[in-house]
C-alpha cells in the first residue's frame, strides 16, 4: 500500500449508510466511530483470533450483489475448511454485527448462530466433524458495512458523478464486509468471486476473469477465479463504469501474460501511458527476483478514489498511473501478496521492500542523479528524528504500522544497507532463496535473516539486532591527513543517534579524491579510533564518506594532524588475491615492524578452518585442500581486527 497525503481517516468516513431498496437507513448510521473498533482487543502480533485456529481454510466462493450507487452489500460467503482439532461442533468467523445475516447454510439445512464478542460469529454445528474433514457452509447476509482503516468499504463518484465503490481491508477491514479469518495466519488456498451489479457497471476483483454473463432486470455477473493462497485483506473488489484495456507481457519463462487495466473512462489516455511503462518494470522484477508468481492468471491495475495505491493480488487498485505507485504496488505482487508478512511487526517484509523496489527502477530506468537523488531524499525522511525501529512497537496502531519514515523508507534502507554489506550477487541470490522458500506463505523477519545468513555464510546476527529492532543511525567522525609519499592516513570513529544501540556493525565507504582521480576504500570493521593508512598513489585532494549513499548515517569530514598513539599501530591497506583461487592466497600488506599479525579463514558453519602468522608482505596461504565454496578471512593484531574479507576457493 502507498498513500501520498497523512490524510485523515475522518475524512474518510462519514459516509451515510443507504440501503439497496432505495430506502434512507432508518437508524441514520454513521461509521465514523468503527475506525477504531480494533483497539478494543488487544490481539497478536499477527493479529489472529485464537477461536479460529481449529481449522484451515482451503477456499472461498463469494457472491456479492454490488450497486456502486448505493452504500450496501448482499450475498454470500462460502468457505470450505479441513478441521484440524478434535471435538470440532462449532465455528468461529471475524465478521461486523453490522449486517442482517439472512441464513446459514449447511449440507441442506439451516445453522444457528451467535455474536459473542465484537466482530465475532459463532456458527453451531448439530454434530460433532471428525478431524481431518473437509466441509462447507454458506452464510447468506446483506447490510450496510461498517468501515475502518483507509476505508474498507468506500462508496463515491468519479468524473461527472458516475457512482464507483471499492473496497480496501488492509489492514483488519475484511472483517467489516465479509466473515473471515481476519489474521495473519491462514491464507484461502483459492477464491472464486462473482460479482452481480447493473449491466452499465464492470466489477473488478481477484484473478481472472472467467465469465461476464448478462441476467434478467438489466444486471450483469462478472465472475473472477483465482487459484493461489491468498490472505483475507487482500481479496478485494471495485464496481463502477470501467474501461478496460489490455497490454501482452512476455516474461522469462516463456508465458506472454496479459496486463489487464480497468480504469475511469476520463483517464484512459493518462492511463495508458504508465500502465505501459509499467510493462517494463513488470519484466524487470520478473527477470531480477523470481518469475512474476501469478503468472498463469494475471497482473491489472483497476482505479479507485483513495489518494494511493492498493497492492490487492494480481489486481492493484491506484488512484492514478504514477511511475512510482505503479512501481510500489507492482513489487508487493512479489513481497507482500506471494510471500506476506506473518506479523504487523514485520510489515517491513512488505512495504520496505515494494518502496526499495520502486528505487530499484530508478537506478535500472533512469540517469545515476535520479537514482541518487531518490536515496537522499530517503535519507533525509529517515535522519528527519534521531529515533524509530523498522520493527513495528505498536500493532494496534495503523499510523504507526504504515509509518512512512520507518516502515517504508527505513525498511528499504536497511534492504539497501543489506544489499551493500553482501553484494550484489549474493543479496539478490538470498532473496531469491527467501521467495522461493516463502512464497504462498507469511514469512516473519528471522526467515529473511536465514535465507541471506544459508546464501552468503555471513552471519547477520547483529546486523537485525542493530537496523532493524534497534533505534536510529551511526554518526562517524572521519579525520585524514596527507603523509610523505602519496599516503594518507585516516582516523574512524562512530557515535549513536539513539541509545538503544552502542555501535552499528555496518561496513562503510570512503572515497579519496585527487585532482582527476579518485581511489575507492571499503572498511568492514572497526573500532572507535582506529587507524588506517592507504597509499592511492596520488595525492589526496578531499576525502568523501559514503559518497554513494550506501547506508544510513551522518558524518563529519575534517584534516588534521592524526597522533599515532604508543600502542596504535597504523593499519596498512591489506589486499587478498587472487579470488577466486584454486591453491594458493596471497595476503599483500606493509607488514608493521615488530608486530605480529595473525590470519584465520572462517568456514560457513563459523569455525576457523586455517590460522596462522604472517611473517611477509606477500604471505602466500595454501588453500588447496579446502572444499570450494564462500570463506572469511581475517587479519588481526592480537585481538583487534585489521582485515576482514572474503575469497571463494574455487
Ligand atoms: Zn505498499
Amino acid at each position: 500500500m502507498k498513500y501520498f497525503t497523512r490524510l485523515s481517516l475522518t475524512l474518510l468516513m462519514g459516509f451515510m449508510a443507504i440501503y439497496a431498496n432505495g430506502q434512507n437507513n432508518e437508524d441514520g448510521i454513521n461509521h465514523c466511530g468503527k475506525a477504531d473498533a480494533f483497539n478494543s482487543q488487544q490481539k497478536l502480533a499477527n493479529y489472529s483470533n485464537p477461536l479460529t485456529e481449529n481449522y484451515d481454510l482451503k477456499y472461498y466462493r463469494f457472491n456479492w450483489l454490488i450497486d456502486p450507487s448505493q452504500y450496501f452489500i448482499a450475498g454470500s460467503a462460502t468457505p470450505y475448511f479441513r478441521v484440524i482439532k478434535d471435538n470440532f461442533n462449532e465455528i468461529y468467523f471475524d465478521f461486523s454485527h453490522d449486517f442482517i445475516i439472512d441464513s446459514i447454510i449447511y449440507h441442506g439445512n439451516t445453522l444457528s448462530y451467535s455474536q459473542p464478542e465484537e466482530y465475532q460469529i459463532r456458527i453451531i454445528f448439530p454434530d460433532n466433524i471428525p478431524n481431518g474433514t473437509l466441509d462447507s457452509l454458506s452464510i447468506f447476509y446483506h447490510g450496510a458495512p461498517p468501515n475502518s482503516g483507509f476505508g474498507s468499504f468506500i462508496q463515491s463518484t468519479h468524473g461527472n458523478g458516475i457512482p464507483v465503490l471499492w473496497t480496501l481491508s488492509e489492514p483488519f477491514g475484511a472483517q467489516d464486509w465479509w466473515p473471515c479469518k481476519n489474521g495473519l495466519d491462514d491464507k484461502i488456498d483459492s477464491i472464486d468471486v462473482f460479482i452481480t451489479t447493473p449491466e452499465i457497471y464492470r466489477g473488478a476483483s481477484n484473478g481472472k476473469l472467467v465469465s461476464e454473463t448478462s441476467v434478467e432486470g438489466g444486471m450483469k455477473i462478472y465472475h473472477w477465479q483465482h487459484r493461489h493462497p491468498i490472505a483475507s485483506y487482500l481479496v478485494a473488489i471495485a464496481v463502477t463504469d470501467y474501461t478496460v484495456y489490455t497490454h501482452d507481457v512476455p516474461l522469462r519463462n516463456g508465458t506472454i501474460m496479459p496486463m489487464v487495466n480497468y480504469v475511469y473512462p476520463e483517464n484512459k489516455d493518462k492511463a495508458e501511458i504508465g500502465t505501459l511503462n509499467n510493462v517494463k518494470v513488470l519484466q524487470f522484477y520478473d527477470s531480477l527476483f523470481v518469475t512474476y508468481p501469478f503468472y498463469n492468471e494475471k497482473y491489472g491495475h483497476a482505479q479507485f478514489g483513495w489518494g494511493g495505491g492498493m497492492e490487492h493480488q494480481t489486481m492493484s487498485f491506484v488512484v492514478n498511473f504514477g511511475w512510482g505507485l505503479l512501481a510500489h504496488e507492482l513489487g508487493h505482487q512479489w513481497f507482500g501478496d506471494h510471500i506476506t508478512c506473518g506479523s504487523w511487526q514485520d510489515i517491513w517484509l512488505n512495504e520496505g521492500f515494494a518502496t526499495y523496489l520502486d528505487g530499484l527502477t530508478r537506478e535500472h530506468f533512469f540517469t545515476p542523479t535520479d537514482w541518487y537523488n531518490w536515496k537522499s531524499s530517503m535519507l533525509n525522511s529517515i535522519k528527519s528524528r534521531p529515533d524509530g525501529s523498522v520493527k513495528v512497537d505498536d500493532i494496534n496502531s495503523v499510523d504507526r504500522i504504515f509509518s512512512s519514515r520507518l516502515t517504508y523508507n527505513k525498511g528499504a534502507y536497511l534492504l539497501h544497507m543489506l544489499r551493500w554489506k553482501l553484494g550484489d550477487d549474493l543479496f539478490f541470490k538470498g532473496v531469491r532463496a527467501y521467495l522461493n522458500e516463502m512464497g504462498g506463505k507469511f514469512a516473519r523477519t528471522p526467515d529473511l535473516q536465514r535465507n541471506l545468513e544459508q546464501v552468503s555464510g555471513v552471519s547477520l546476527k547483529e546486523f537485525f539486532k542493530d537496523w532493524y529492532e534497534g533505534q536510529g543511525y551511526p554518526i562517524y567522525d572521519v579525520k585524514w591527513e596527507n603523509l610523505d609519499n602519496n599516503k594518507v592516513r585516516i582516523q574512524l570513529s562512530q557515535t549513536t543517534s539513539h541509545p538503544s544501540v552502542d555501535f552499528f556493525e555496518i561496513p562503510v565507504h570512503i572515497r579519496l579524491k585527487g585532482a582527476d582521480k579518485e581511489y575507492n576504500i571499503r572498511i568492514d570493521s572497526f573500532k572507535n579510533l582506529d587507524i588506517f593508512e592507504y597509499n592511492p598513489g596520488f595525492k589526496v585532494l578531499s576525502v568523501e564518506f559514503n559518497p554513494e549513499l550506501w547506508i544510513i548515517s551522518s558524518s563529519t569530514v575534517t584534516n588534521g594532524v592524526i597522533t599515532v598513539g604508543n600502542n596504535k599501530t597504523p593499519n596498512s591497506q591489506i589486499k587478498c588475491y587472487p579470488n577466486p583461487t584454486s591453491d594458493i592466497l596471497t595476503l599483500n600488506m606493509q607488514l608493521p615492524v615488530n608486530q605480529q599479525l595473525q590470519y584465520q579463514i572462517i568456514g560457513t558453519n563459523g569455525r576457523t578452518i586455517l590460522h596462522g602468522i604472517i611473517r611477509s608482505d606477500n604471505q602466500s596461504i595454501e588453500v588447496k585442500g579446502l572444499p570450494p565454496g564462500a570463506y572469511q578471512i581475517i587479519v588481526n593484531e592480537h585481538n583487534k581486527v585489521l582485515y576482514n574479507g572474503g575469497f571463494i576457493k574455487a
